[in-house]
């Protein structure tokens, strides 16, 4: 096991020699969001994704997004440093499952969150992401049934903010699940002059109190222009890094999850596989690299095409 400079090292210079990227999205350690190319929230990385012009994607993120960035570019080689790295919304959500579901309502449009799989993807009318999810619903016709899948909690925000009645697939993110009410309310009391900030896969208690609900792009923007000094942070614990290099001056506390709960941080486990050791390695190796079959590329660009022709 080497130290990380060994690594931080190591990996600067195999992207160089290898015309390779590396993009890690704000959930990664902060060991490795300090050495990307760009660190972003999916839709973020989606879109520099689309545009590189480096032969190979290094993807520090999980699964979904490295298959996201091969789909937007098959003909690049995409790298994942750890094959495991899943997402409890993604990986609930399997496409035999999702076919019957949406064999039940065939007159209804499918908008599916980019946190699935590509099979899901080249199932659905749409894709969205947490940054434009709210746009891309109002701009189907108000007359237009939709299924939003997979997560119910944010498929809720989206009705409730849009006055729409989707149908929703029953999916949830398990690291925003598990925030406590309980302990947001006694970290409130605590300091009372904190804003609350909200990822929309949180629960309807935890978004009813938050004063602000948006994507980790868009809570970094409302936390860089508030006044504000404390933020008690809802979502995934990583993007504190990006907040502390944004307002180094002001204080954020994330909200932890409910007692029981076997894990005691606000972290995701699959985001926290990858390390700059695996890094280095999928890097020197190119491999493990994210294969998908053409006929499947082809089917899931269609829907995230569309969404960029929205949310441009
Ligand atoms: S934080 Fe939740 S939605 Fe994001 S990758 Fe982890 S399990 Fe999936």
């Amino acid at each position: 096991m080497q130290n990380q400079d060994f690594y931080r090292t190591r990996i600067r210079k195999l992207l160089d020699e290898k015309n390779a990227i590396l993009l890690a999205h704000c959930y990664q350690e902060k060991a490795i969001q300090d050495i990307a190319d760009f660190v972003g929230d999916s839709l973020e990385l989606a879109r520099v994704a689309s545009k590189t012009t480096a032969g190979t994607i290094v993807f520090a993120g999980v699964r979904f997004m490295a298959e996201t960035a091969k789909i937007l570019n098959p003909d690049k080689r995409v790298l994942l440093p750890d094959p495991e790295a899943g997402c409890s919304l993604a990986d609930h959500c399997k496409p035999e499952d999702f076919a019957s579901f949406k064999a039940l309502f065939p007159d209804h449009m499918v908008v599916s969150y980019i946190n699935t799989g590509a099979a899901i993807k080249a199932m659905s009318d749409y894709v969205c992401t947490s940054s434009n999810a709210e746009n891309i619903i109002r701009a189907i016709p108000e007359d237009q049934p939709i299924i939003f899948a997979p997560d119910k909690n944010l498929g809720a925000y989206l009705c409730k903010v849009t006055g729409r009645e989707m149908v929703l697939w029953d999916g949830s993110c398990m690291v925003h699940e598990a925030f406590s009410l309980e302990k947001l309310i006694q970290l409130h009391r605590k300091y009372p002059q904190a804003k609350v900030v909200a990822h929309p896969e949180s629960e309807a208690a935890i978004l009813r109190i938050a004063h602000f609900i948006g994507s980790t792009a868009q809570i970094r923007e409302y936390v860089r222009t508030q006044e504000a000094e404390t933020f008690i942070i809802g979502t995934e614990a990583g993007i504190i890094h990006q907040l502390e290099n944004d307002a180094p001056h002001k204080q954020f506390i994330p909200l932890p999850p409910e007692e029981n709960n076997s894990c005691a941080c606000s972290e995701c486990a699959y985001m926290k596989l990858n390390t700059l050791e695996k890094l280095y390695r999928c890097l020197a190796d190119e491999s493990p690299e994210v294969q998908l079959e053409e006929t499947l590329l082809k089917n899931a660009l269609r829907p995230i095409e569309k969404m960029f022709k929205i949310s441009p």
